[in-house]
């Protein structure tokens, strides 16, 4: 007897990064297909909306550090 279960196969969100399912809008920062579709912001009161801005920001910040952007090529100069 063989039962296949489907785990729900969960993409990264681009955005923030939480395990979203694909072809869904991520509820967690609301973004779909790089645009923000929900403003998932609204909803929060300000103490919670500045954590979540935090967490979004926080984690494009590393998204772009981990470009190989040139600390030689500017020291170079
Ligand atoms: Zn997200």
């Amino acid at each position: 007897m063989h039962i296949h279960v489907k785990a729900p196969v969960l993409t990264k969100c681009p955005k923030c990064g939480k395990p979203v399912l694909p072809h869904v809008v991520c509820l967690n920062c609301g973004y779909y297909k790089g645009a923000e579709v929900i403003d998932v912001l609204k909803k929060l009161d300000r103490k919670e909306r500045k954590k979540k801005e935090k967490e979004i920001e926080g984690k494009e910040e590393k998204e772009t550090a981990k470009k190989p952007l040139s600390w030689e090529g500017l020291s170079k100069k």
